[in-house]
């Protein structure tokens, strides 16, 4: 029995593109990377967060009433939120009747948690399937990671973790034993661009990921690859990737993800998003980086 609290933003049922099998993923808060093209802005702060989702709106006035903080104004009935001012008590939320304001996050016991993921636990083993823990970054909630996935493991559910592998040596190491499939980003191999486009440098990514290898688990890790026109997908980037995949031998998938245009995303959240407008790579663009990753030896799946 554990009482001890996370915070996350979503589970999804009945997955099926996070590992194999029919799975249940769990998306938890937080990251300490801030890539330009993260598809789910919702996961990267640790706390609260309120989305605003224009459509739903009818323009009654009744967030701005009830905001204790006055941080609700409505314009042309449309409602601006001062999120400066903004402490994420989800009143406005509460009283909205069309559910154009949501909270996103909300705290979960490890007993909580595991009581919905052993909910399909027959599922699980019909399919061969399991859990998957995404983000945000699962490793930014180490402890509560930890205890969940120790109750995973008792109850012999299978366990992906949805990594960019941006954890403490000490903090990632402590978990390899009770994770059986990796799905690990690589998304830049130049230190300098990893830090423009991500916010961090990639030494600690590249420490781990070589240490699940060096441990004899590259055959339970599928990298996972963002092809990102311009600026992923540059020669000097795949020259790298391929150089990579050739020293660490043993990892035999690797997932092209393409990217796809989330501004609508950002907006809710009131976000700035540095790729809005940017193209999404084309069909021969996908195909062509999928033969030359074959190439390697490697199966290469478009999409995750
Ligand atoms: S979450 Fe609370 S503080 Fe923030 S806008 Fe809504 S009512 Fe106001
Ligand atoms: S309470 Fe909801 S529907 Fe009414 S103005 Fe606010 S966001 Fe729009």
């Amino acid at each position: 029995m554990s009482s001890l609290k996370g915070t996350i933003f979503n589970i999804q049922r009945y997955s099926i593109h996070d590992g194999p099998g029919i799975r249940t993923t769990v998306f938890l808060k937080g990251c300490p990377l801030r890539c330009w093209w993260c598809h789910n802005p919702e996961g990267l702060t640790s706390t609260r967060d309120i989305a605003y989702i224009e459509f739903r709106c009818i323009g009654c006035g009744t967030c701005a009433q009830v905001c204790p903080l006055n941080a609700i104004s409505l314009k042309d009935g449309k409602v601006s939120i001062d999120r400066s001012r903004c402490v994420r008590c989800g009143t406005c939320a509460k009283y909205c009747p069309s559910s154009a304001l949501t909270v996103i996050g909300r705290e979960i016991t490890v007993d909580e948690l595991m009581q919905e993921i052993e909910r399909d636990e027959l599922l699980y083993d019909y399919s061969e399937g399991g859990v998957t823990f995404s983000g945000g970054e699962p490793l930014y909630q180490p402890e509560f990671l930890k205890a969940v996935l120790l109750e995973c493991k008792k109850h012999g559910i299978h366990v992906a973790l949805d990594t960019s592998g941006y954890a403490p040596p000490e903090v990632f190491d402590s978990i390899i034993n009770y994770v059986d499939l990796f799905l690990f980003d690589i998304k830049l191999l130049d230190v300098e661009e990893h830090i423009k486009y991500t916010g961090v440098s990639n030494k600690i990514i590249l420490r781990n990921l070589k240490n699940l290898v060096e441990r004899g688990r590259g055959k339970d890790v599928i990298l996972r690859f963002p092809v990102i026109p311009g600026i992923t997908d540059t020669e000097k980037n795949l020259k790298l990737l391929e150089a990579l995949i050739t020293e660490l031998r043993t990892i035999e998938e690797i997932d092209l993800l393409p990217f796809h245009d989330v501004s609508e995303k950002y907006a809710r959240l009131g976000m700035e998003y540095k790729m809005k407008g940017h193209r999404a790579p084309s069909e021969e663009e996908l195909k062509s980086l999928k033969e030359r990753l074959e190439a390697l030896g490697l199966y290469v799946k478009i999409g995750g």
